[in-house]
């Protein structure tokens, strides 16, 4: 891919040199073109001189005013100078005329004037076009990354829990087990069962928001019970019970959808828990701000490149190249968060936090006071 960028970027700086150096060309092209002209209209000069003494010596004017005539008929371009009163005919000079000069200089500024015009017109569309262009191909490669990460990442997703269901129950078929046995079984087996279904409603709730089907139920939800309830049953390891640190203001009401709002907090938990470097502090931070509910979850991870906080939002995005990724995951978290975020007409941010790990900030407005 980045072979065909270079060639992308070789072929334009081709075509603009290309196109610069033919804009050059008409110019000075031009430039000697009014020179010449210029000599032709002085040797004309010479030429009508010579007509005119052939003319006097054959006899061919009575006067003046005969050889005047003659002059203006045959050589318009031209001016003729009498320059003795007695023998004009004998003393006379010829010269181009002011007009003259003044036509063909008016006519290398328009010609000139053209060019440069034309020439920068010209520049300006195709510098518009490769910018146009580049763009797209960004974006084909961008999405031709999203739609390989998809691929692996969805497929790995739904056929982990596959696999582990068909095992459990090739184990319940080829052995005899014991009845607490069977009963881990059964447990493990309906986990994976609910993993599965879990992702499949991702997958589902993503497709409903990227076309706008999906509707809130909106009602006056007092989010700092709502988030102190999620956080005591979010589904930590026993022994990493105490990773998740809080700071939650008292009654905060909001008139949102209580589980879009779960599905947020969730999401941004769990990619706390997951990019949160092992055994890393969470923090949950619930307070207000004027008319505003700010949601700010903060980990201690190796924390997000600008690059990748632009992009993190996208559908199936995920940070690094998906074979190399050791996380669980689809790229689909944010993505949703994103639009829940953006239905209850609030803002989604993500930032850096000091001295390392990431700031996922969430602002709805507020009914509260
Ligand atoms: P899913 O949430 O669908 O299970 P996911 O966690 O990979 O999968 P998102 O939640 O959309 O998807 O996150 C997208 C990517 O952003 C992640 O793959 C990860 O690379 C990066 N990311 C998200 N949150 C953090 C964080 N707190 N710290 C570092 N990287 C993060
Ligand atoms: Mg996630």
């Amino acid at each position: 891919m980045d072979r065909a960028r270079i060639i992308f970027i070789l072929l334009s700086v081709y075509i603009f040199a290309a196109f610069a150096w033919w804009t050059y060309a008409h110019y000075s092209n031009t430039q000697k073109i009014f020179t010449q002209k210029k000599d032709l209209l002085e040797m004309s000069c010479y030429k009508a001189t010579f007509d005119l003494q052939g003319a006097v010596s054959q006899e061919m004017f009575n006067d003046s005013i005969d050889m005047q005539k003659f002059f203006a008929a045959n050589y318009p371009e031209l001016d003729l100078l009498f320059l003795d009163n007695f023998m004009p005919l004998d003393n006379f000079m010829v010269r181009p005329s002011i007009e003259s000069y003044k036509k063909i200089e008016a006519d290398l500024n328009r010609k000139l004037t053209m060019y440069i015009t034309e020439g920068l017109v010209m520049m300006l569309l195709l510098f518009w076009g490769m910018v146009y262009i580049y763009k797209s191909f960004k974006k084909e490669l961008f999405l031709k990354k999203l739609q390989n990460n998809f691929l692996l990442s969805v497929t790995h997703e739904l056929k982990t829990p596959l696999t582990a269901m068909k095992l459990y129950m090739e184990t319940l078929l080829k052995r005899t087990i014991h009845p607490e046995q069977i009963q881990t079984i059964a447990e493990n087996s309906l986990n994976e069962t609910k993993r599965l279904q879990e992702q499949v409603e991702k997958l589902l709730l993503s497709a409903q928001l990227d076309s706008k089907k999906y509707e809130l139920d909106i009602q006056d939800v007092n989010v700092s019970e709502l988030v102190t309830e999620h956080i005591s049953h979010y589904n930590l390891p026993r022994e990493e019970k105490d990773r998740i640190f809080t700071e939650i203001e008292e009654q905060l009401i909001v008139k949102a959808d209580a589980s879009a709002i779960e599905m947020i907090l969730n999401n941004l938990l769990s990619n706390a828990e997951k990019y949160g470097g092992e055994h890393g502090k969470i923090k949950v931070v619930l307070k207000s701000n004027q008319n505003q509910i700010i949601l700010q979850v903060i980990d201690e991870g190796s924390g997000i490149s600008d690059t990748d906080k632009r992009m993190l939002f996208n559908k199936f995005y995920r940070v690094g190249d998906e074979q190399t990724r050791k996380t669980k995951g689809t790229g689909l978290g944010l993505f949703i968060a994103k639009h829940l975020v953006h239905l209850h007409k609030g803002k989604i941010s993500v930032s850096d936090n000091q001295p390392k790990g990431t700031v996922f900030e969430i602002k709805l407005e507020s009914n509260a006071n």
